[in-house]
């Protein structure tokens, strides 16, 4: 495996941002960090590039030890921050040439720079200020600067936050491409994305790992489980309706409540509805998505 991870925890200050995390990526595959701001997604991809130390545990890439090789690391890893902090003063290629020299590449920089403007689909905007270009296009100059020395890993935090959905679907393409040959780790706290880019998903949850699988075996997984949507007049509270049976899980939606359930137990809801005067606007019994399995494992 390129990435091995072992009880990595991270404390800042008397705030335990990474609970004892352990996990395994493998080449050619893209594996999604999946959940909710504050996860510790950023804290865990900060460790993995040697930006940050962890407060105890291992990681390895390549075999390295990452706390103890911070600097050697950053030759096994590309790394697109999250807010993507560029030179925006700097034309395209010249800011792609200054990252290729602070790795160490010297000769070869300018084809570097080359290939990977090809790479990220820069060649039209090659001579622009990167103040210039659209957010889509700095995020193709942020992928082209954190690939230039050729790195064996990946690490993407957030890579489409903030695009329109038209740069969305040019960025994922790219990732998905630039994947095949590499070891890629990404950040998301949206469901879908890394449903629509990810072979495998770490759910991460207050510093925790609460799913870790295939995509479709987490869906397979939580496929038994009854999802009945139900919209009230009179909205109850979530502990009366957790009273129709202690196994249930009962979460708000926008409408009314999602109530997960091992049966089907719209005839209990009803009954105990009407014994209560609560007036059910709709009820309805839904597929299980991964965006609901995501919701039950991080509310
Ligand atoms: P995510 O990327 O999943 O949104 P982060 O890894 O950025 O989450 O943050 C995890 C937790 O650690 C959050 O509660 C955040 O407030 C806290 N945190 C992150 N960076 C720092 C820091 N430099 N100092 C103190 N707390 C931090
Ligand atoms: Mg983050």
């Amino acid at each position: 495996m390129t990435i091995k991870v072992t009880n990595l925890s991270k404390i800042y200050g008397s705030q335990k941002a990474l609970d004892s995390i352990s996990f395994e990526a493998h080449k050619g595959e893209i594996l999604g960090f999946l959940g909710p701001n504050g996860a510790g997604k950023s804290t865990t991809m900060k460790i993995l590039t040697g930006y940050i130390p962890a407060t105890s545990g291992q990681a390895f890439i390549n075999g390295i030890e990452i706390n103890e090789n911070s600097i050697a690391i950053r030759k096994e890893v590309g790394y697109l921050p999250e807010l993507n902090p560029l030179y925006t003063d700097m034309y395209v290629k010249e800011f792609l040439l200054f990252i290729a020299n602070s790795y160490g590449i010297t000769e070869g920089a300018n084809q570097a720079a080359e290939e990977m403007i090809s790479k990220t689909g820069l060649s039209l905007e090659r001579k622009k200020k990167i103040s210039q270009l659209s957010k889509g296009y700095k995020q193709r100059v942020g992928l082209a600067a954190a690939m230039i020395h050729n790195p064996s890993v990946l690490i993407l935090d957030e890579p489409t936050s903030g695009l329109d959905p038209n740069q969305v679907s040019e960025i994922r393409n790219l990732i998905k491409e630039i994947g095949k040959n590499k070891t890629v780790i990404l950040s998301s706290h949206i469901m879908q994305e890394v449903e629509a880019m990810c072979d495998r998903v770490i759910i991460i949850n207050r510093g925790k790992i609460v799913a870790d699988d295939k995509i479709e075996k987490l869906q397979q997984s939580f496929s038994k489980e009854y999802l009945i949507s139900v919209q009230f007049k009179n909205s109850p509270t979530i502990e009366s309706i957790k009273a129709i049976d202690k196994s249930i899980k009962v979460l708000p939606t926008k409408e009314g409540f999602t109530i997960t359930a091992k049966e089907d137990i719209r005839e209990n809801i009803a009954q105990k509805a009407a014994e209560n005067n609560w007036l059910i606007l709709s009820m309805n019994l839904e597929e299980s998505s991964l965006e609901q399995v995501f919701q039950s494992l991080t509310k």
